[in-house]
């Protein structure tokens, strides 16, 4: 007898007809004997609706209260899912983040778990029901409400999944795995079989909506094996697991995007030391997390301009942080531009492999569009340019690193 943690995401349990459908898919597997617990994110449309009520009410609504907003919209799927599985004779119960005791830290819309109390879901599933729980909430130690960030159900699975030491996390979902860039953005877009846990955190942090960041790293650090499938059909699906021997070490295995990022520019602030020093700190104080960060000194080394990049969320608090700072920096003006996008090409096998980086500059080039920052690790190259040339530029490296094909290579080409 298995142990599983399966997620069904927004639009799987979208309307009733679905959940109904999910709950048919459920019960299939328990009664192929296994135990199974369900986290489920809000309908879809439901978290967004609810964001926007906030915002068309409160020009900047108070996080703790957000949170206690948003966390409704998994209380309604997880009782109509439970609901759907009593009617077709399989004994479940919804449960929410404060009574499995889902423990997070404080930072309300973008909480991180800190420990999940087994005792009651164990007993839940020992009893042979479903443990449908509601995934993307959580609870500080004080039990106020918190959520994950968006798109936190998947965290809230693979962390289930780590703590009741489950054989697998299926996530469910409208693709059938994980592709080597949004096949709803690239019609050569090819699914990956297997991804390794380093490869799929890149992707995820640098855009990859298809897996939360957050739980990537719980998947890696309790080694719990993800299966991104289709809630749709039964064919496909992709394994993110740890690197091994027979994984294919590819150049570049995917291409991702972000949108949601804006960039920043200090001008002409002085060049001495404690300038980024004085920039960061103020913004880590308000918790904005800093992504790209550039420097460029002017020739007589007086002067120098800083760019960063935070998310689009964030810029506007960004800026007035920084705008507030000016003075004491001498900068010149301080810019804001979110009109911008990041691009990125990501693979383990870059590691060994010169010339990619060149080859990615030279293609965007070849169709026109200008860098405008560069950053890179070392299975990762980023770009920000310009939003509106975006998905020419995910085509464009596509075909250049001859991704609709397996084992693409530096040489093939
Ligand atoms: P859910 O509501 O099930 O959590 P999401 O919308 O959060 O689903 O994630 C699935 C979406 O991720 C897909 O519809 C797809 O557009 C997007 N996506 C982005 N990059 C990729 C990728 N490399 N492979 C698969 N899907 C991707
Ligand atoms: N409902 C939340 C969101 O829309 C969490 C999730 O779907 O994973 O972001
Ligand atoms: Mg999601």
């Amino acid at each position: 007898m298995g142990l599983i943690v399966q997620k069904y995401g927004g639009t799987s349990v979208g309307s009733l007809e679905r959940i109904q459908r999910v709950a048919g898919k459920i019960a299939q597997r328990y009664r192929e004997g296994n135990r199974i617990a369900v986290v489920v994110s809000a309908m879809s449309g439901e978290t967004d609706r609810l964001i926007n009520l906030a915002k068309n009410l409160s020009p900047k609504p108070d996080s703790r209260e957000m949170d206690v907003l948003v966390s409704t919209g998994e209380q309604v799927s997880v009782s109509l899912l439970a609901m759907a599985l009593k009617d077709l004779g399989v004994p479940a119960r919804s449960l929410l983040g404060h009574q499995i005791c889902i423990y997070t830290d404080k930072s309300h819309t973008k909480a991180r778990i800190h420990q999940i109390e087994t005792g009651k879901i164990q007993q839940v599933l020992e009893s042979g029901e479903v443990a449908v729980v509601a995934g993307f909430q959580g609870i500080t130690e004080e039990k106020d409400i918190t959520t994950l960030g968006r798109g936190g159900s998947d965290t809230s699975a693979v962390a289930l999944a780590a703590v009741l030491k489950a054989d697998v996390c299926e996530i469910y979902t409208d693709v059938d795995g994980v592709y080597t860039c949004d096949p709803n953005i690239c019609s050569k877009a090819r699914r990956l079989d297997r991804i390794s846990y380093d490869e799929m955190l890149e992707m995820a942090s640098l855009g990859a909506k298809v897996l939360q960041t957050r739980s990537v790293e719980f998947g890696k650090k309790y080694n719990v094996p993800i299966l991104v499938k289709s809630t749709f059909t039964d064919e496909g699906g992709t394994l993110t697991t740890a690197e091994d021997e027979d994984m294919e070490k590819e150049v570049v295995s995917g291409i991702t995007y972000d949108r949601n990022e804006a960039r920043i520019t200090l001008l002409g602030v002085q060049d001495r030391p404690g300038i980024a020093a004085t920039v960061f700190s103020a913004l880590a104080d308000e918790n904005i997390n800093v992504d790209m960060i550039i420097q460029n000194s002017s020739a007589d080394g007086k002067f120098a301009d800083l760019s960063f990049t935070v998310t689009k969320t964030d810029s506007e608090r960004a800026l007035e942080i920084v705008r507030g700072k000016a003075s004491i920096l001498g900068a010149r003006d301080v810019v804001g531009d979110t009109a911008i996008a990041k691009l990125s090409i990501v693979g383990v096998g870059m590691r060994s492999h010169a010339g990619v980086a060149a080859r990615m500059f030279e293609s965007l080039s070849q169709v026109g569009i200008n860098i405008i920052m560069i950053s890179t690790s070392e299975i990762k190259v980023s770009c920000v340019i310009d939003e509106k040339f975006l998905e020419l530029g995910v085509r464009v490296l596509h075909d250049a690193f001859k991704l609709d094909e397996p084992g693409n290579s530096l040489e093939k080409n």
